[in-house]
């Protein structure tokens, strides 16, 4: 057959296939409907706000909420008293301190702040606390208890956690770290991790001294908080050890404050030019970050990321499974297509780690894994985000689904980490509050506690599921 003939051929295979799913409602694309405009002008406090203000990183973090006066002198007409009575008591028994941007601020949906699956993050409400889970403890993955140097966990074989300073641009009401990020609040005295030469110089001696590392992770805190000249010294050092590969930044930034990827130009070339660096070396340095609800992303989040892409910058983001903020699949779906459309990579969700203060935002496992099912297939598989369950009692991330027992009346599941920790056991707790009526009455006795916890062991050794 000639190519002409072959060409003809596959016309004519063409026009006789019938279209196998009809064109999708516009209503399905609602990922590429990104909030645009002056949306900031909404909020009384930013009314007279311009454009050229509202991009600038520094008039942003200047304008920071970190404490209730300044909430209530922003918000002031727009919610009532009681809202502003209640988040007090928030401020006031929160383990973590409390920072908002604007920006943030400004996305919150101010006719029903009660609901807000932005707010529910960031702004503690007393009317909304509930008792921390009996096996909750402060540093729950237990980072401390693997840390060589002061914030440095090396507990994975090839991968290290440096943890280069304690402040973030916002303050997380979820934060694993909050034993230790952020200033001390009336519940909570904080584990130092301030930005510390000395500190630093062990850490890259440490890192130097372990030839099997080939993986860092700059966190903290958060690497938005690193100033430039930082964000080249750790660059330039890490990327000079022959044995590291690979690097991340990790920050919440681009979900918080798009705004300084765009006009802090001396942040944003100095990572660029690490990653350039690495690429010369042949190493892969990208941006780990942190979107937990599609509302986060808008116009000025794809102008950031636009710029992050034209400069070959990979970014790829860990999100939080919280009640009432993603804990549905519509949600979870509508959160990783418009990711994609960024250009962001979703990449893990994370079950909320057991954190003082926030049982109201966790969810149960059995959430988790119906809202995995459901999402699964919305999508490309490598823009498809594995759910995990960061073991407390440190085993690592595990794979959801890879749980050895799960019981749904008394909510606990169990986990092995055989890589990481060969025999061990570590258990994750659903919230208790959300169990059935049994289970809650075993958990609201004492004598029950350890109990549940040993059935689950011996059910876990009497029928493994992975290894059958
Ligand atoms: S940005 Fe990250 S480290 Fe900082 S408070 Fe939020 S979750 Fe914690």
């Amino acid at each position: 057959m000639s190519s002409s003939d072959s060409k003809l051929a596959v016309v004519a295979d063409a026009a006789s296939v019938p279209a196998l799913r009809p064109p999708v409602a516009p209503a399905s694309l609602a990922h590429r409907d990104l909030l645009g405009g002056e949306f900031w002008r909404r909020v009384p406090a930013y009314a007279n706000v311009s454009e050229a203000e509202f991009l600038d990183h520094k008039w942003q973090a200047k304008h920071s909420i970190t404490n209730i006066g300044k909430l209530l002198a922003a918000l002031e007409g727009l919610v009532s008293e009681g809202f502003i009575a209640d988040a007090q008591r928030g401020f006031e028994r929160a383990p973590m301190s409390v920072r908002v941007s604007p920006y943030l601020l400004s996305l919150i949906d101010w006719t029903n702040p009660e609901r807000d699956p932005l707010r529910l993050q960031f702004i503690p409400m007393g009317s909304r606390l509930l008792p921390d889970h009996p096996r909750l403890d402060l540093d729950s993955l237990h980072e401390r208890a693997d840390m060589p140097v002061p914030g440095l966990t090396h507990r994975y074989v090839d991968k290290a956690l440096f943890l280069a300073l304690d402040t973030c641009p916002v303050y997380c009401r979820f934060c694993t770290r909050s034993y230790a990020v952020g200033i001390d609040t009336e519940e909570v005295s904080k584990f130092q991790l301030k930005v510390n030469a000395d500190r630093w110089q062990k850490t890259f001696d440490y890192i130097r001294s372990r030839p099997e590392l080939e993986d860092i992770v700059i966190s903290g805190g958060d690497a938005f908080q690193l100033r430039p000249e930082q964000i080249t010294q750790i660059g330039e050092t890490l990327l000079s050890i022959d044995h590291i590969r690979r690097m991340r930044y990790a920050t919440k930034g681009p979900a918080v404050m798009p705004q300084k990827i765009l006009t802090d130009d001396a942040w944003t070339d100095a990572l660029t030019r690490v990653v350039e660096q690495g690429r010369k070396l042949h190493k892969e340095v990208v941006l780990h970050t942190h979107f937990n609800h599609p509302r986060e992303i808008t116009a000025i989040t794809k102008a950031a990321m636009d710029k992050l892409c034209e400069r070959g910058i990979t970014v790829r983001n860990q999100s939080v499974l919280q009640r009432q903020v993603n804990d549905s699949v519509d949600t979870m779906t509508l959160l990783i297509r418009r990711l994609g459309y960024v250009n962001v990579h979703p990449y893990y969700i994370y079950m909320h780690d057991l954190v003082k203060g926030v049982e109201d935002l966790r969810t149960t496992l059995g959430t988790g894994l119906t809202i995995e099912q459901g999402v699964r297939g919305a999508t490309a598989g490598f823009n498809t985000p594995t759910l995990v369950v960061d073991a407390p009692g440190g085993g690592g991330k595990r794979d959801a689904h890879s749980y050895e027992h799960y019981d749904r009346t008394t909510g606990v599941s169990v986990f092995t980490a055989p890589a990481v920790h060969p025999g061990e056991m570590y258990f994750y707790f659903d919230p208790i509050h959300l169990l059935p009526p049994e289970g809650q009455a075993r958990w609201a006795d004492p004598a029950e506690q350890q109990k549940m916890v040993e059935e689950a062991r011996a059910a876990a050794l009497a029928a493994p599921r992975t290894r059958a």
